[in-house]
């Protein structure tokens, strides 16, 4: 079974961007464009790992990480925090809020797989 990545992106572009970036390394792919999507598919699809966009229709990012945070299933699953406009200070805030690390926008298309392995890697590590 492949592992599951949920994408929280409203932004078309940036969503393709992911999708094309993230589809040759074999993961199965679940795209959600607001936060209550998110929510809803999150706690449906139970996904491995979560790119989770930051500014959000309905619900912002932070909120959802929050949500799924309060939800036992949710405590280790990685969620990585993608945003164009991180000020100083933001990066606490993100990891704060139950994000386990950012990447600024522009994504950079080869360090985002590198970072994903990584993260799911370590989970499988914690659950050994
Ligand atoms: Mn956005």
């Amino acid at each position: 079974m492949p592992e599951k990545i949920l994408i929280v992106e409203d932004n078309p572009q940036n969503m393709k961007l992911l999708l094309m970036t993230l589809r040759p390394h074999g993961y199965a792919l679940l795209e959600a464009t607001d936060g209550e999507e998110a929510l809803e598919i999150a706690t449906r699809d139970k996904p491995d790992l979560i790119i989770m966009d930051i500014q959000l229709p309905k619900v912002n990012g932070l909120d959802v990480t929050r949500k799924l945070r309060h939800i036992p299933a949710f405590n280790h699953v990685p969620i990585i925090a993608i945003t164009a406009y991180a000020m100083k200070g933001d990066k606490e805030k993100f990891i704060e809020s139950g994000c386990d690390t950012y990447l600024s926008k522009p994504i950079n298309t080869r360090e985002l797989p590198i970072v994903i392995k990584k993260m799911l890697s370590g989970r499988k590590e914690d659950k050994a």
